[in-house]
C-alpha cells in the first residue's frame, strides 16, 4: 500500500514540530548558558527565564523561581489550544500557512522560556 504522497517543498511535518514541544515538556535536558553542563530546571518568574540550581543561588536567590517543566506544560497547553482554534477556523486547505503559524507560536514558546 501506498503512503500519503506529500509534495517535497512541504518541508517539516506539522507532527515533527508538535514532537519538539513536547521533548521541551517531556524534560529535554536544556544546558545552562551560565553554568557549563548545567542543566536548567528552574523558572524565574521574576525575570521570566529559565535556569539552572546554581544560577536560583545567585543573583535569582531573593526571586521565585518554579521548576521549568511547570511553565513548558502551560505553555504547551496553550500553544495546543491555539493550534486547534487555528486548525478549525482556516488554513484547512493551506498546509504551508498553517506551518508558519506553528512555527510562530512554537518560537514564541521557546523565547518565552529561553530568554
Ligand atoms: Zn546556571
Ligand atoms: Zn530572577
Amino acid at each position: 500500500m501506498d503512503v500519503l504522497q506529500r509534495s517535497p517543498d512541504n518541508g517539516i511535518e506539522e507532527s515533527s514540530i508538535l514532537e519538539t514541544v513536547n521533548a521541551v515538556a517531556a524534560g529535554k535536558p536544556l544546558s545552562c548558558p551560565n553554568h557549563d553542563g548545567n542543566v536548567m530546571e528552574f523558572y524565574c518568574q521574576s525575570c521570566e527565564t529559565a535556569m539552572c540550581q546554581d544560577c536560583t543561588g545567585g543573583e535569582h536567590a531573593e526571586h521565585p523561581t518554579v521548576p521549568l517543566k511547570d511553565v513548558v506544560e502551560q505553555h504547551k497547553a496553550a500553544l495546543q489550544a491555539q493550534l486547534d482554534a487555528v486548525k478549525k477556523r482556516y488554513c484547512k486547505e493551506s498546509f504551508s500557512c498553517l506551518l508558519m503559524y506553528q512555527h510562530s507560536l512554537v518560537n514564541e514558546l521557546w523565547a518565552s522560556v529561553l530568554k
